[in-house]
């Protein structure tokens, strides 16, 4: 932990480059290169300049004004998974082409790129884990492949990973986001949002909790199927969150939107989801609200093992519903 001083001297970025340039030590060139290496990154919300490490430590939210990056499967599984309890599932799925769709270049070389660039074979990645020590069955969609739209290959995964679940009877956590459904397979995407959808409803009718964690985009095929089909509705702070586009409807309504139109506040606010959640909250979050739709006896399990001073195995509620509120509600 910094001291005082340090922290002082730290405390703007800007000035500590500013003094290096003055000392002749850095020039806007090499400091533009050392963003470029990833040394230091530029939050894109307020501009303040943070080192990447530190902004890794706090799950790639801003320190300085809250902003949430953007984060791919890896580092959400390992924000959210306990360590070593990951089970990849399905991971041979692969994507074909039946349409042979070409736009401005072919589907399947579009594919090809995208799985060398991120080693995924589409865009959602699966598996059996824990969540502080409580089964689960996660589904993280990835941005970087192709917007994480919503084609066979996600559907598919993500209705084995539900079916998984229902026959295990533990609870299923998606973290959405999405483009929306995947236009270059055309019919094909978008019948798996009944499929996903019809998944979760025979997971829902063993009464098995489902939690969809809405983050910065969930737009399209994925908002209308398995995103707005959650016991509980997660987001993260700021996400956008829709159907069809802002300027889409702007255009056919012929009005302007509010400012934070499609945004997880104003949802809330509407009562489209439950919470919003800050990344570095959601873990707790999440295995509080897994904890709480398990059978009695594994709850006091849970609370026993979180809490050395709880003694009362029954006396569940004193295990923080109000803390759920208040974290979520800033
Ligand atoms: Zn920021």
């Amino acid at each position: 932990m910094a001291n005082n001083e340090e922290s002082r001297g730290l405390k703007s970025l800007l000035d500590w480059f500013a003094n290096r340039r003055k000392s002749g030590s850095t020039t806007p060139e090499r400091q533009e290169r050392e963003i470029a290496d990833g040394l230091w990154h530029k939050c894109s919300k307020c501009g303040v300049l943070s080192y990447t490490k530190d902004l890794a430590a706090n799950q790639m939210v801003c320190t300085e004004c809250g902003y949430h990056n953007r984060v791919d499967s890896d580092e959400r599984i390992r924000q959210l998974i306990d360590a070593n309890t990951w089970k990849p599932l399905d991971e041979h799925l692969r994507p074909t082409d039946p349409l042979q769709f070409r736009d401005r270049k072919p589907y399947i070389d579009r594919l090809r790129e995208m799985q060398q660039k991120t080693g995924l074979n589409d865009a959602v990645v699966t598996g059996l884990g824990e969540i502080d020590g409580l089964p689960v069955a996660m589904g993280v969609m990835d941005f970087r492949f192709i917007g994480a739209s919503m084609g066979s290959v996600v559907g598919e995964k993500l209705t084995r990973l539900i079916e998984q679940a229902t026959l295990l009877r533990c609870a299923v956590v998606i973290i959405c986001t999405s483009g929306g459904a995947r236009m270059q397979e055309g019919m094909l995407s978008l019948m798996q949002m009944a499929k996903v959808s019809g998944a979760l409803q025979r997971h829902r009718d063993e009464r098995l909790l489902y939690i969809p964690v809405l983050t910065n985009p969930t737009t399209g095929g994925v908002t209308a199927s398995f995103a707005m089909l959650g016991d509980i509705i997660l987001a993260e702070p700021k996400a956008t969150i829709g159907f069809a586009g802002r300027r889409v409807i702007e255009q056919t309504l012929r009005e302007k939107l509010p400012e934070d139109f499609q945004t997880a506040e104003d949802l809330l606010k509407h009562g489209f989801i439950d919470e919003i959640v800050p990344r570095t909250q959601l873990k707790k979050t999440l295995a509080q609200l897994i904890a709480l739709h398990q059978p009695s006896s594994t709850i006091a399990t849970y609370v026993n093992s979180q809490s050395a001073t709880t003694h009362n195995s029954h006396n569940v509620v004193l295990w923080d519903t109000r803390s759920l509120s208040s974290t979520a509600a800033d």
